[in-house]
């Protein structure tokens, strides 16, 4: 099968109801999203953009208020089942049954999802998320970390085609990032199709082979991540002179001045176009002599603003 999705959403719309006299929330307001079999996907967005919304939608846990989501070929509506078996999802909230081992969760689980006792692979798992050794030890003895990897182990026990993992690196320590994207990866080579949602663009940089932005519940941008960056080469540097800095400054092309607060000034410039030495020399012509020099990257807010403002003037 050549070009298969394995997620496809139209107009998918949640509006959550307002509890006593609060208002209702409308966390998703139309998204159309498709995302290939096989690929890693980051799905990012800053805190409340409807990320774990849309997830939970995926996993059938929170119900759609309008769309249609199709998983795996099975439109959710009309075959649940199948397009429920055909996701794994590991949840952003560390939500485990305090006494279950970590042997019973995957138990339980592989039950609900009706895997056959012969055909479970609880040991497997156990050991692929390091945890053989607190295999029968209660989950409310297990550390944030291995809450964190028996919520993966659970997310796999159904052999699902495609895994979800919402946050997986939240305020989690480098040595289980490590262990969490070592097996993410393995498991991609394998032929699943990942999917990850995280505030942290450097990680999305490093995993995904592409990459949708959302915020206030709306998709702002779906591309390769190789195009996206090459959207984000917005490199900033700030500056502080001997003495003041000229009014006027001749600068290439494309470069922008700000001055600020603390006397130093920013110039910001696209990489793709100025080399950061074309601003220095321009300073030096200036007659301008450099006491500190200091560059900032773009980070995820920058992009977000950049994508939002262009949007708006288009
Ligand atoms: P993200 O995962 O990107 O941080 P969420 O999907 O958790 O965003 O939340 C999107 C918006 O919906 C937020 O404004 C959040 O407060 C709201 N929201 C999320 N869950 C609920 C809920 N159960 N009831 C009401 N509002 C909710
Ligand atoms: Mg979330």
């Amino acid at each position: 099968m050549t070009a298969k999705n394995a997620i496809e959403i139209e107009g998918l719309r949640k509006t959550y109801a307002g509890g006593r006299q609060q208002v209702a929330k409308e966390a998703l307001k139309g998204v159309d999203l498709t995302i290939p079999a096989g690929s890693i996907f980051g799905l990012l967005g800053p805190n409340g953009a409807g990320k774990s919304t849309l997830i939970n939608i995926l996993a059938g846990l929170v119900l759609k208020t309008s769309g249609r989501v199709t998983i795996w070929g099975f439109d959710q509506d009309i075959n649940p089942r199948q397009s429920r078996a055909a996701i794994g999802v590991m949840p952003q909230e560390l939500n485990l049954d305090p006494f279950f081992s970590p042997r019973g969760s995957l138990e339980v689980q592989a039950g609900l999802y009706g895997v056959p006792k012969s055909q479970r692979r609880t040991d497997d798992i156990l050991r692929m998320i390091g945890l053989e050794d607190k295999a029968d030890a209660y989950a409310r003895t297990l550390s944030g970390g291995m809450r964190r990897r028996l919520l993966l182990g659970k997310a796999l026990v159904h052999r699902p085609q495609i895994l979800v993992l919402d946050e997986p690196t939240a305020g989690v320590d480098i040595e289980l990032r490590q262990m969490l994207w070592e097996n993410v990866r393995k498991l991609n080579a394998d032929g699943m199709t990942i999917i990850l949602t995280t505030h942290y663009l450097e990680e999305a940089e490093e995993m995904c082979d592409e990459i949708a932005i959302i915020n206030h519940g709306s998709l702002i941008v779906r591309d390769s991540t190789k195009a996206l960056l090459g959207r984000m080469d917005a490199k900033t540097l700030v500056i502080h002179s001997e003495g003041d800095m000229p009014d006027a400054l001749a600068m290439p092309d494309g470069v922008t001045i700000d001055r600020r607060a603390d006397g130093a000034v920013a110039f910001t410039y696209r990489r793709s176009e100025t080399a950061p030495d074309a601003i220095l020399d321009a300073l030096r012509q200036a007659g301008v002599r450099l006491r500190d020099v200091a560059s900032e990257e773009p980070d995820l807010e920058d992009v977000f603003l950049d994508l939002t403002r262009k949007r708006a003037e288009a």
